[in-house]
């Protein structure tokens, strides 16, 4: 079921050397940071931390740049992505390795991050010509209203270890696209891929000849987020991690009346009816609850089935997951990496105790694997629980492999139960029946941000607004008109007639 030796340390720090030597980039070797590899989770490179000056520096670059960039027409700062997607295109395959090598993911997940970051870049540079304002009917005679949307300013963006290179991309191309330039804190974790990136976007900035400044990144830790995120020259912080990151971050942008926008925790739900296509809801579950070790904020967290099938879909589950091949995400057929630290493996046996506690059974799963090959890595099974109800634990979001199963006997309960946790990321039904369905989709069914019908939670394509309700934050990002958030709109009233005419028919003078 593992199989594969792990590669060593040496081999992936070549590897990765090679990935940003494609990209035109040399790590800045220093101290302060270190880029791990979750894969023997071992040290790679010790590099050099951005200070609170550089920091600062780099917020008043961008804030320059913004006066030329704001003025830049649309379609020509669309060509600056334009060109950005195409160096995407032509390094996948080694910003591919650096999302490997950083964040554990198996190939062809990381293939398509890779494949999101090309396809906002289309959409975006799409959307450089049809940042659209609406012209409203006047009240009043020859005249006309409507509104523009002007650029915002500079866009913090601040982003998690799991997404490490499409989070930035979703927000970078469109926050270019509209007007706004970017100066990007990534997580800690992984300053590489980070480094690709930010590196291809100078290069196509170069090609096109758009100022370097439109782009800054800061690579450091959580303290020098903290400094962008108190920074009155930051328009918008865009903020994708924990909710307990988003508690510490909303509030003080919110203090300056800066504007947020926060993609935070998930703890996501699929209801399986028993008219559902159990072969199809199987895979979907599977992938969505075990796929990418369980790391995703969209992962598959509490499974809500009618307790008629309960046993029988538990049973397929249980088969599935022992099968499950886990272990290098370099390897042809691992569909399971490693955690991204050994703390996030002691999170996720620290909640499997507290499930037991509170009276669950772990039917499969919860181990660790290739301890004797890489004991610094954390290589989890990942754990079906079935509960007896939906208790502390099962509510709280823990980011590691854990599928809880609940069961439920009407419609409405399986309603209420996917509603009643603090999170409203993803949420997803199996079933054949329409009306349930509708209903999961109706104003009185899911409160998430995502609903879906016969697909899991996870795996959202780029046309759609992606963000989620209550404790997720709020914020929408990516698709649809998500775009608006990267904006400042303006209502215009223009009189063309002779006439000063008072809204409201207010007679005045
Ligand atoms: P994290 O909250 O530990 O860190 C995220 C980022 O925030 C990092 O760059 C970190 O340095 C920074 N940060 C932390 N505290 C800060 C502060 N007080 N001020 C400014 N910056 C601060 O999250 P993580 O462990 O990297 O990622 C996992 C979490 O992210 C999960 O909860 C997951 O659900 C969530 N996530 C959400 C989405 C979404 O779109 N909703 C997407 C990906 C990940």
């Amino acid at each position: 079921m593992t199989g594969t030796t792990l590669p060593g340390t040496d081999a992936l720090r070549e590897r990765a050397l090679a990935a940003l030597g494609a990209a035109g980039v040399t790590p800045q070797y220093g101290e302060g940071l270190t880029a791990r590899t979750p894969i023997t989770g071992e040290v790679l490179f010790d590099l050099h931390a951005t200070t609170a000056s550089e920091a600062d520096e780099a917020i008043a670059a961008a804030a320059g740049a913004f006066r030329t960039w704001r003025t830049t027409p649309a379609p020509a700062r669309g060509d600056l992505v334009r060109r950005l997607g195409e160096l995407l295109r032509a390094h996948r395959s080694e910003l591919a390795d650096l999302v490997t090598i950083e964040a554990g993911k198996i190939r062809s997940e990381a293939l398509g991050e890779i494949q999101e970051m090309i396809d906002i870049c289309d959409f975006a540079v799409g959307l450089s010509r049809q940042l659209y304002g609406r012209t409203i009917a006047s009240e009043r005679p020859g005249h006309r209203l409507a509104e523009s949307w002007h650029p915002l300013g500079v866009a913090g963006v601040i982003s998690a270890f799991n997404f490490p290179a499409a989070v930035w991309s979703w927000n970078t191309a469109l926050a270019l696209v509209c007007g706004d330039t970017v100066v990007w804190k990534p997580s800690e974790a992984t300053p590489l891929i980070s480094s690709a990136c930010s590196g291809l976007l100078d290069r196509a900035a170069q090609d096109v000849g758009a100022p370097r400044e439109v782009h800054r990144l800061l690579l450091a830790g959580r303290e020098v987020g903290e400094q962008l995120v108190g920074d009155s020259r930051v328009a918008l912080i865009s903020a994708t991690g924990s909710t307990r990151m988003g508690r510490e971050v909303g509030p003080r942008v919110a203090a300056r009346f800066g504007r947020s926008l926060l993609e935070l925790g998930g703890n996501n739900a699929s209801i399986v009816t028993p008219s559902a296509d159990l072969e199809l809801a199987l895979s979907g579950i599977v992938f969505a609850a075990a796929g990418t070790a369980g790391q995703r904020c969209t992962t598959l967290r509490r499974l809500i089935v009618h307790r008629d099938i309960a046993d029988e879909v538990v049973e397929r589950l249980v088969v599935a997951y022992r099968k499950l091949p886990i272990g290098d995400p370099f390897a042809e057929g691992t569909l399971v990496g490693p955690l991204i630290t050994a703390e996030a493996a002691e999170r996720m046996r620290d909640a499997l105790n507290r499930a037991e506690a509170e009276g669950g059974k772990v039917l499969v799963g919860g181990g660790r694997r290739l301890a004797e090959d890489a004991p610094s890595a954390a290589y989890a099974e990942p754990a079906i629980v079935r509960m007896p109800e939906q208790t502390a634990v099962v509510r709280a979001e823990t980011f590691a492999p854990i599928l809880y199963v609940l069961t439920y006997r009407d419609f409405d309960e399986a309603i209420a139960l996917n509603n009643a946790v603090p999170q409203g990321l993803s949420s997803s039904v199996f079933t054949g029946d329409q009306q349930e369905a509708e209903r999961f989709l109706a104003a009185d069914g899911s409160d998430c941000g995502i609903s879906n019908v016969n697909i899991g939670t996870s795996g959202a394509e780029i046309g759609g607004a992606f963000g989620g309700e209550k404790e997720t934050g709020g914020g929408r990002e990516s698709g649809s008109d998500a775009w608006r958030s990267y904006m400042r709109r303006a209502t215009n009233t223009v009189n063309y007639s002779s006439r000063l005419t008072l809204a409201q028919n207010v007679s005045f003078l």
